[in-house]
């Protein structure tokens, strides 16, 4: 007999188990042993892969979704990506509703994979008719055969991260992980893996990241939502004006907040320091990673693991082109890396 082939069937069979890797250099000066779950190496590389399928083939098993339906979400394009991916192999269509921060390259990939894209104002408030929650909601409305994902406030964008990266993260550490430090935006990543870590050991500590300019934090800490706490910040994915569903905040034990200016030369640093090609919110959880230390939640033995959602090639016009980076005043700063100079051939 011949042997069989080893095919993948589909690029859905990639998604999930992805590699933790040690960090070295970034975090060279701290205590403790650090780790990156690298979620880039999903196919539709970030996390939101997990999410899009786990939350599909749900819809599926319950008979709401059938081929030639169509998928509508809100996203800031991760996810985008995610459902197209996942829209393409099954035969569904796909609406997306995306900020207007949003960059232009994810834009124009979330098309390059067959969705239609509408994009909404970024700074209005949530309940404003124009918001990308209330543009899906209508688009939802108006097609016939369609589901509205609503990743903020689904229960399933938790179960995907307890059934996976949870279990995926304890067997990876052998059940020696003590900290896991995730982004909250949903907050889908965060309390599902931690919830699903809770249980195998409550002592685990789970830090939560968010944005200076989001509620997150405030909340956690007083259960009161405070509107001051609202300003634009340029972080794509992190924080949040609103308060999801999908973040069970009794899971967390804490949240540091980050500025968009040191978690964008901690993203560049990351590609200089550990050779990782990594997004904005990456350079935000090391950001993170060592406000939460010099606050001493780490010693010598404490192993500690950071969720990476995305790959860096998503931020070429932002975090990892200079231009952007001076219009944002961010080389003014007296930490800038060492990018090298092009030098041009004459
Ligand atoms: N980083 C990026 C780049 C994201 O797109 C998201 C999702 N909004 C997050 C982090 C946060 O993940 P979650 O929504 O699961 O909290």
């Amino acid at each position: 007999m011949k042997e069989q082939i080893k095919a993948y069937n589909s690029v859905l069979d990639l998604i999930g188990n992805t590699p933790l890797i040690k960090l070295n250099r970034i975090t060279e000066s701290l205590d403790g042993n650090f780790y990156a779950k690298v979620e880039s190496f999903n196919p539709g590389h970030s996390t939101k892969d997990r999410i899009a399928l786990y939350i599909i083939e749900e819809a599926e098993r319950q008979g709401i979704l059938t081929p030639g339906d169509t998928i509508i979400e809100t996203t800031s394009g991760n996810t985008g990506f995610s459902l197209a991916m996942v829209s393409i192999i099954k035969g569904y269509n796909c609406i997306l509703a995306v900020s207007s921060k949003s960059s232009k390259d994810k834009i124009d990939m979330l098309r390059s994979m067959g969705a239609k894209v509408y994009v909404c104002p970024a700074h209005v408030s949530a309940d404003d008719e124009r918001s990308y929650y209330n543009v899906a909601k209508r688009l939802h409305e108006e097609t016939k055969g369609s589901v509205y994902i609503n990743q903020y406030f689904n229960q399933l964008n938790i179960d995907a991260h307890y059934k996976s990266t949870g279990p995926e993260l304890w067997e990876q550490t052998n059940g020696q992980i003590t900290h896991l430090i995730a982004c909250s935006g949903t907050g889908g990543t965060l309390s599902g893996t931690a919830k699903f870590l809770k249980e195998k050991n409550p002592n685990i500590r789970i830090l939560g990241v968010d944005a200076y300019g989001s509620v997150l934090k405030k909340y956690h800490e007083t259960r009161e939502f405070d509107s001051e706490e609202i300003y634009p910040y340029r972080i794509e994915g992190l924080g949040k004006n609103l308060i999801p569903t999908a973040t069970d905040f009794d899971v967390i034990d804490k949240f540091t907040k980050v500025t968009d200016e040191e978690s964008a030369h901690t993203t560049r640093e990351i590609a200089l320091k550990e050779g990782l090609f990594v997004g904005y919110t990456s350079g935000a959880v090391v950001q993170a990673l060592r406000q939460f230390a010099e606050e001493g939640e780490f010693d010598a033995n404490s192993n500690v693991v950071a969720i990476f959602p995305d790959h860096g090639s998503r931020y070429m016009s932002k975090v990892f082109s200079d231009e952007w980076m001076n219009e944002q005043g961010f080389f003014d700063s007296i930490n800038r890396e060492e990018v090298q100079k092009i030098e041009f051939i004459k």
